[in-house]
């Protein structure tokens, strides 16, 4: 059985040894369990977007972010960042390319005007992507263009002609339409025709604030997402409701325990922002619409939270971050976890590329060090993303301990005494 203190050195630290009995007051196992077990209770239905459960989840989390006295974020007089998204939903496409049909899974098209009937004599410009040219980045330079084009792609890219999907965007915004289509050449005669249903979704994030005392112009965000993927098709148990209880019903109790404990505290130099984002599991919208209407700038960090539920592949204790050569997060992290029985290291699966894949994505790319921390084996996590994400699969004890860790490993940056150095700023290209 390890003795191991949080922080050694007794005597010479005895201000910090008073901040360790602290912790382990403020964040305890079974004020954790008591928010786990709600946030991924049968009630709330699966907390997908646009329906009464994930409505219901929204009324606990402000309700607690109250409970633990936070302030409300910059003109919002409610916990709750209403906004709305567009979502296209491509109902048919019909396309010939010198009289003949083309597959309309060769065809791509990024707008959100909802139909669209174009021949060689519409005013679209035509272009190319070949075998040799970068499909991405190419694509990505008509997208930002703000013209109307019609791009054949060389069919050496079908493998990954799909990916050009990934730059759908519910962008109000913009006005221009990009059609892609797989073809070997370039057409002399085509007809294009594209229909989409486009429908407006309502959706919500929960922020909560503790304003620094000297450095109130400097945030700090603690964050995770508190949608999940609802209530899928009857199986043999019976249960059909996907709880996520690790994903991220797991993330949201730490944020709203840190919150506690750093209201509790009440030593931060820098703003706390604490937020629980929407619609992660259907491309990230809650993070980008936040990450829409702040200065970037302003935040110094951002310690986004996903599945700490379970004990990582080092056992307990430890933890990953994501991105971790992109800045030096997490080596002061690393730093204030030293001589404590806490360990985060790198992220171990850097080919599944989930710095890109959770809400950290969109802040990161403003050039925010904005990194996930995680438990989760995502090599080995057999309970992720099926009806199983139940609360008894969690390690509750062990998640405590990483969201203590996690109150450590911040000390520095909540005080001012660190400040993590920027990620280069690559808006769009790889998110
Ligand atoms: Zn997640």
């Amino acid at each position: 059985m390890s003795k191991k203190l949080l922080l050694p050195g007794i005597l010479l630290f005895s201000s910090l040894l008073s901040t360790a009995q602290h912790i382990n007051k403020i964040i305890d196992s079974t004020e954790v369990k008591r928010i786990e077990k709600i946030l991924s209770s049968d009630e709330f239905q699966g907390r997908k977007i646009s329906t009464p459960g994930i409505d219901k989840a929204a009324e606990f989390i402000a309700s607690e972010f109250k409970k633990n006295k936070l302030a409300f974020w910059g003109d919002l007089h409610t916990y709750k960042q209403d906004f709305s998204i567009l979502k296209t939903i491509l109902t048919s496409t019909t396309a010939y390319f010198d009289s003949k049909k083309i597959d309309s899974n060769s065809v791509i098209a990024i707008t959100t005007q909802p139909d669209i009937s174009i021949t060689e004599k519409s005013d679209y410009h035509l272009a190319r992507i070949s075998g040799k040219n970068d499909l991405l980045k190419e694509a990505v330079t008509y997208i930002e263009d703000n013209k109307n084009y019609l791009v054949i792609v060389d069919t050496s890219h079908a493998k990954s002609f799909n990916k050009i999907n990934r730059f759908k965007k519910e962008d109000i915004t913009k006005n221009s339409n990009v059609i892609f289509i797989l073809s070997p050449r370039i057409p002399l005669s085509y007809r294009v025709e594209i229909n989409h249903s486009i429908t407006q979704t309502k959706l919500t994030n929960i922020i909560g604030v503790i304003p620094g005392k000297n450095k109130k112009d400097e945030y700090v965000i603690f964050s995770g997402h508190y949608d999940h993927l609802g209530v899928g098709k009857p199986n043999n148990n019976a249960d059909s409701i996907f709880n996520g209880a690790n994903d991220d019903a797991a993330g949201i109790t730490a944020v709203i325990t840190l919150s506690k404990y750093f209201n509790t505290v009440k030593d931060n130099e820098r703003t706390l922002v604490f937020i629980a984002f929407t619609a992660e599991e259907t491309g990230g919208f809650g993070s980008k619409y936040f990450s829409s209407q702040i200065n970037a700038d302003k935040v110094v960090a951002m310690f986004n939270i996903e599945m700490i539920g379970t004990e990582s592949k080092w056992g307990h204790n430890s933890a990953y971050i994501t991105g971790y050569e992109k800045s030096d997060f997490g080596k002061i992290l690393q730093k204030n976890l030293r001589n404590t029985a806490f360990n985060f290291k790198p992220d171990p699966y850097p080919s599944q590329y989930l710095f890109y894949r959770s809400d950290n994505a969109a802040l990161a790319a403003l050039g925010v060090p904005a990194h996930t921390i995680s438990t989760s084996k995502m090599d080995n996590e057999i309970y992720y993303h099926t009806a199983e994400d139940e609360i008894e699969t969690l390690d509750i004890k062990n998640m405590t301990a990483i969201i203590k860790a996690i109150a450590i490993s911040s000390q520095t940056i909540v005080n001012a005494k660190d400040t993590p150095t920027r990620i280069e700023n690559t808006s769009n290209i790889d998110q």
